[in-house]
Protein backbone atom coordinates (compact mmCIF):
# COMPACT_ATOMS: atom_id res chain seq x y z
CA UNK A 1 0.00 0.00 0.00
CA UNK A 2 1.59 3.28 -1.06
CA UNK A 3 1.88 6.28 1.25
CA UNK A 4 -0.79 8.10 -0.79
CA UNK A 5 -3.46 5.03 -0.06
CA UNK A 6 -2.21 5.71 3.69
CA UNK A 7 -2.86 9.13 3.95
CA UNK A 8 -6.36 8.48 2.51
CA UNK A 9 -7.30 5.37 4.59
CA UNK A 10 -6.60 7.87 7.50
CA UNK A 11 -8.89 10.47 6.74
CA UNK A 12 -11.47 8.52 5.92
CA UNK A 13 -11.35 6.60 8.83
CA UNK A 14 -11.21 10.19 10.95
CA UNK A 15 -14.66 10.95 9.42
CA UNK A 16 -15.82 7.85 9.84
CA UNK A 17 -15.08 7.92 13.75
CA UNK A 18 -16.01 11.48 14.13
CA UNK A 19 -18.37 12.74 11.34
CA UNK A 20 -18.90 16.43 11.20
CA UNK A 21 -22.21 18.28 11.33
CA UNK A 22 -23.82 15.00 12.80
CA UNK A 23 -27.15 15.86 14.12
CA UNK A 24 -30.63 17.17 13.49
CA UNK A 25 -32.06 20.71 12.50
CA UNK A 26 -35.39 21.59 13.92
CA UNK A 27 -37.69 23.37 11.38
CA UNK A 28 -34.64 22.86 8.50
CA UNK A 29 -35.72 24.36 5.01
CA UNK A 30 -35.48 20.46 3.75
CA UNK A 31 -35.47 17.10 5.43
CA UNK A 32 -34.43 14.36 2.89
CA UNK A 33 -34.03 10.74 3.42
CA UNK A 34 -31.44 8.65 1.54
CA UNK A 35 -31.03 4.84 1.15
CA UNK A 36 -28.59 2.90 -0.36
CA UNK A 37 -30.40 -1.16 -0.33
CA UNK A 38 -27.53 -2.76 -1.85
CA UNK A 39 -25.29 -1.65 0.91
CA UNK A 40 -27.66 -1.03 4.34
CA UNK A 41 -26.52 2.79 4.50
CA UNK A 42 -29.35 4.88 5.38
CA UNK A 43 -29.27 8.69 6.26
CA UNK A 44 -31.72 11.44 6.62
CA UNK A 45 -29.93 14.68 5.78
CA UNK A 46 -31.38 18.42 7.15
CA UNK A 47 -31.27 21.57 5.15
CA UNK A 48 -30.89 25.27 6.04
CA UNK A 49 -30.91 27.48 3.08
CA UNK A 50 -31.28 31.24 3.96
CA UNK A 51 -30.84 34.04 0.70
CA UNK A 52 -29.16 31.71 -1.35
CA UNK A 53 -26.76 30.37 0.79
CA UNK A 54 -26.75 26.88 2.53
CA UNK A 55 -26.38 27.89 6.06
CA UNK A 56 -26.27 24.58 7.66
CA UNK A 57 -26.46 21.02 7.06
CA UNK A 58 -26.72 18.05 9.45
CA UNK A 59 -26.60 14.31 8.59
CA UNK A 60 -28.13 11.29 10.74
CA UNK A 61 -26.71 7.91 9.01
CA UNK A 62 -26.34 5.04 10.07
CA UNK A 63 -23.69 3.33 7.45
CA UNK A 64 -20.75 1.98 6.24
CA UNK A 65 -17.33 3.78 6.50
CA UNK A 66 -17.61 5.23 3.25
CA UNK A 67 -20.89 6.83 3.21
CA UNK A 68 -20.05 8.34 7.14
CA UNK A 69 -16.88 9.78 5.96
CA UNK A 70 -18.36 10.93 2.66
CA UNK A 71 -21.25 12.30 3.94
CA UNK A 72 -18.78 14.47 6.89
CA UNK A 73 -16.72 15.76 4.18
CA UNK A 74 -19.52 17.13 2.35
CA UNK A 75 -21.14 18.90 4.99
CA UNK A 76 -17.53 20.52 5.24
CA UNK A 77 -17.18 21.37 1.39
CA UNK A 78 -20.56 22.87 1.36
CA UNK A 79 -21.45 24.63 4.18
CA UNK A 80 -21.53 28.51 4.25
CA UNK A 81 -21.53 28.28 0.52
CA UNK A 82 -24.11 29.74 -1.84
CA UNK A 83 -26.75 27.33 -3.48
CA UNK A 84 -25.09 27.42 -7.14
CA UNK A 85 -21.46 26.99 -5.55
CA UNK A 86 -23.07 24.30 -3.63
CA UNK A 87 -24.30 22.45 -7.00
CA UNK A 88 -20.92 23.01 -8.23
CA UNK A 89 -19.17 21.22 -5.74
CA UNK A 90 -21.59 18.17 -5.99
CA UNK A 91 -21.08 18.26 -9.85
CA UNK A 92 -17.67 17.98 -9.26
CA UNK A 93 -17.43 15.51 -7.18
CA UNK A 94 -20.13 13.82 -8.92
CA UNK A 95 -17.70 13.55 -12.11
CA UNK A 96 -14.71 12.74 -9.93
CA UNK A 97 -16.08 9.60 -8.72
CA UNK A 98 -18.20 8.70 -12.07
CA UNK A 99 -15.32 9.35 -14.62
CA UNK A 100 -13.14 6.16 -14.80
CA UNK A 101 -10.18 8.12 -16.33
CA UNK A 102 -10.10 11.35 -14.26
CA UNK A 103 -6.96 10.77 -11.92
CA UNK A 104 -6.12 14.33 -10.88
CA UNK A 105 -9.20 16.78 -9.69
CA UNK A 106 -8.39 20.61 -9.85
CA UNK A 107 -10.29 20.69 -6.35
CA UNK A 108 -10.89 23.63 -4.06
CA UNK A 109 -8.65 23.73 -1.00
CA UNK A 110 -12.28 22.96 0.93
CA UNK A 111 -12.43 19.26 -0.93
CA UNK A 112 -9.52 18.64 -0.37
CA UNK A 113 -10.03 15.74 1.99
CA UNK A 114 -13.11 14.39 -1.07
CA UNK A 115 -9.75 13.30 -2.84
CA UNK A 116 -9.41 10.79 -0.43
CA UNK A 117 -12.74 9.29 -1.86
CA UNK A 118 -10.73 8.26 -5.00
CA UNK A 119 -9.47 5.44 -3.85
CA UNK A 120 -13.25 4.43 -3.23
CA UNK A 121 -13.25 4.12 -7.26
CA UNK A 122 -11.54 0.79 -7.68
CA UNK A 123 -14.80 -0.42 -5.57
CA UNK A 124 -17.80 -0.40 -8.09
CA UNK A 125 -20.30 -1.74 -5.42
CA UNK A 126 -18.85 1.33 -3.14
CA UNK A 127 -19.33 4.24 -5.10
CA UNK A 128 -22.77 4.21 -4.46
CA UNK A 129 -22.09 4.24 -0.72
CA UNK A 130 -19.95 7.56 -1.35
CA UNK A 131 -22.73 9.09 -3.35
CA UNK A 132 -25.87 9.06 -1.66
CA UNK A 133 -25.15 11.82 0.81
CA UNK A 134 -24.64 14.11 -2.32
CA UNK A 135 -27.38 12.43 -4.11
CA UNK A 136 -29.46 13.15 -0.78
CA UNK A 137 -28.56 16.64 -0.91
CA UNK A 138 -29.37 17.26 -4.22
CA UNK A 139 -32.74 15.80 -3.35
CA UNK A 140 -33.03 18.66 -0.92
CA UNK A 141 -31.53 21.87 -2.57
CA UNK A 142 -34.33 21.12 -5.12
CA UNK A 143 -36.71 21.23 -2.53
CA UNK A 144 -36.05 24.06 -1.46
CA UNK A 145 -35.91 25.70 -4.71
CA UNK A 146 -39.63 24.57 -5.55
CA UNK A 147 -40.79 26.43 -2.62
CA UNK A 148 -39.79 29.60 -3.45
ZN1 LIG B 1 -22.17 1.66 2.23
Amino acid sequence: MSLADDLYRETILDHYHNPRNHGIIDNPSAKVEGVNPLCGDELTLYLTVENGTVVDVKLEAKGCSINTASGSMMTEAVVGKSVDEATDIINKFKSMMLDKNQSELDLPEEMEDLEALQGVKKYPVRIKCALLPWNTLIEGLESVGQQK
